[in-house]
């Protein structure tokens, strides 16, 4: 019997197990309801759009409902709300927008791709004209239009999250000056704080202010005298900024409101609950993307990610449960990418945050390696950090930033993670290798052969944030850099002496304290260290060394 496979949402997931169902199935009645009036479109293209660099928007719409027909035999309703689903009778409701017209369709089979909603904070004057959310084709619509009719020469972006950067780095390409306002104490919450005060850094010298640990309290009307903008940002702290345009970027929740009427079980998270073959609780309604509950594939607690390839992944796996096929989805592991003008941030698995509200224990190494063979022009430094288990070696996270190579090295821990490797694994692997393209040992390499100096005892570590309780119990901070790389800066306290001269100078140094050694990176302060430790010295590696607490501790 032909089977009628309802579909709510026709972006991401929606899209991705309509073509799957109908290669899996030719006879199936496959119809999809898209509240908005385009299927298929490139969300995460979105603020490309806004800044200039896509500027065909015709490239947002993958695809369209006619050619989905044509090719797919896919029956698309775009401006359709499915307004309720009744599970015991295998319906839902759904109101044709340009009619306003409600009916009932009836299904074997239905998916829920509700996406996620942005979160509009309840700030007085959130709803200011010239506020704007970027989620949607529409929301680019109004939002282009009003930077061309009112000339918008500044604009604020409420949240330091993924898009509401990327809207930053794009509408500062558009000649808008720029400030963005987050909340917390950093940006980008999936990287450590040592990490995302690269971003900071990099978001300052581009001229976009960044006003971080500071709450909008309210948008006002400009004042008498205040410069003709949209509204004025009244920040924590009293500082009123003015902005011709606002970006509410704050984050997104899940668009869980027709599950939660229709009584299917909702995840703490507040995401639609489902199983390994992400099926509901009712075994004909299935879920997918940012609407749902994951497993992290580290921490295994149940959360939101909210990612475009997770949500095509799922669609794909429910259009296989549909037919059969015994598919799951076991878990998310967060891997995402950034582009933040000059450079690039990308992470993948859990990060510290996540691992302390697990319990579980971890160990940390920060390296600067090259992107590519020093030797060869063009070569740039890679912040990298390998988060590992303490007691086994399992990976269980890392983060990367720079200007070049980050991807790839994230991409292959990303895989690693997945395969449940090891920092002994990584330090096997065999990467590509020619000077262009990276090195002997690669980073990744090198990442895991610092991992694996920590687990076998070669070296013990200690991180940026441990220096001043470490002081204060008595250790030095010992600086194996040049005398000229000191001059240019120095963590406080610490003393010289260049690693060429260690070993003639080490009647200097104490046996009975412990030294915290230091140089740029982490790379010759290893050395010392080792050399010290063979010499009856008690010492450990700043891991990431002088780049690294630099980069934590600058304002
Ligand atoms: P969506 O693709 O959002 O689709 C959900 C659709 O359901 C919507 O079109 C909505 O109108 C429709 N809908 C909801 N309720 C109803 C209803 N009751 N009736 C009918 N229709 C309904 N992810 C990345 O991994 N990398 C990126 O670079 C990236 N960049 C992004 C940039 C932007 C600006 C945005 C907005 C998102 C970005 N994402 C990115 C996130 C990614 O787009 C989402 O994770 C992904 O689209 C989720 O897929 P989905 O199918 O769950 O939801």
């Amino acid at each position: 019997m032909t089977k009628r496979i309802l579909i709510v949402g026709g972006v991401a997931g929606g899209m991705s197990a309509a073509t799957r169902l109908r290669r899996l199935d030719e006879y199936a009645e496959i119809v999809i309801f898209e509240r908005g009036p385009y299927v298929s479109f490139a969300n995460c293209g979105l603020p490309y759009y806004l800044g200039g660099e896509i500027t065909d928007k015709k490239k947002l719409i993958v695809q369209t409902p006619e050619r989905l027909a044509a090719v797919f035999g896919l029956t698309i309703h775009p401006r359709h709300n499915v307004v309720a689903i009744h599970p015991d009778r295998k319906v839902i409701e759904v109101c044709d927008l340009e009619t306003n017209e409600t009916r009932t369709e009836r299904f074997d089979d239905l998916i829920l791709s509700t996406g996620a909603s942005p979160v509009i904070p309840p700030i007085p004057g959130i709803d200011r004209p010239g506020h704007f959310p970027l989620r949607t084709i529409p929301d680019l619509d109004k939002t282009d239009e009003w930077i061309r009719s009112t000339n918008a020469k500044t604009a604020l972006v409420l949240g330091g999250g993924f898009i509401g950067l990327e809207t930053a780095e794009q509408l500062h390409r558009r000649g808008i000056v720029v400030t963005v306002a987050e909340y917390g104490s950093q940006v980008l919450k999936p990287f450590d704080p040592e990490m995302a005060a690269l971003i900071h850094r990099e978001i300052r010298k581009h001229g976009v202010t960044l006003k971080l640990g500071q709450a909008v309290t309210r948008f006002d009307a400009p004042a008498h005298g205040e410069h003709a903008a949209a509204s004025v940002a009244v920040l924590a702290c009293g500082t009123r900024v003015p902005a011709d345009l606002v970006i509410v970027g704050v984050g997104v929740k899940p668009e869980a409101g027709l599950a939660i009427d229709a009584g299917l079980a909702i995840g703490l998270s507040g995401g639609i609950a489902v199983n390994e073959s992400l099926q509901t609780s009712h075994p004909h309604i299935w879920a997918v993307g940012d609407a749902i509950e994951v497993t992290h594939g580290v921490t295994r607690q149940a959360m939101l990610i909210p990612l475009g390839g997770p949500a095509n992944r799922q669609g794909r796996t429910v259009a296989d449960n549909i037919n059969g096929k015994n598919s799951r989805y076991f878990s998310t592991i967060g891997t995402a990418i950034v582009r933040i003008f000059d450079q690039v941030a990308a992470v993948t698995g859990a990060n510290e945050t996540l691992l302390k509200k697990a319990g579980i224990p971890y160990q940390v190494v920060h390296l600067h390696p090259n992107s590519h063979a020093g030797y060869y022009p063009g070569a740039k430094s890679i912040a990298l950090k390998l988060i590992f288990s303490n007691e086994d070696g399992k990976i269980l996270g890392a983060q990367a930033i720079g200007e070049d190579g980050v991807d790839k090295r994230i991409d292959v821990i990303a895989t690693a993670i997945k395969a449940g490797m090891t920092v002994h694994d990584l330090a096997d692997l065999e990467l590509c290798y020619a000077p262009p393209f990276g090195s002997a040992k690669d980073p990744v390499n090198l990442a895991g052969m610092a991992a694996q100096n920590i687990l076998a005892g070669d070296v013990m570590v200690a991180q940026w944030h441990d220096i001043p309780a470490l002081q204060e119990s008595g250790a030095i901070v010992l600086d194996v850099r040049d005398d000229t790389e000191r001059e240019a800066g120095a963590i406080p306290g610490s003393v010289g002496i260049p690693l060429a001269e260690l070993r003639k100078r080490l009647a200097e140094l104490p046996k009975d304290r412990l030294l915290l050694v230091h140089c740029a990176s982490g790379q010759r302060s290893y050395n010392a260290c080792r050399a010290l430790m063979q010499h009856g010295y008690q010492c450990r590696n700043l891991a990431g060394s002088f780049k690294t607490w630099k980069a934590a501790t600058e304002a």
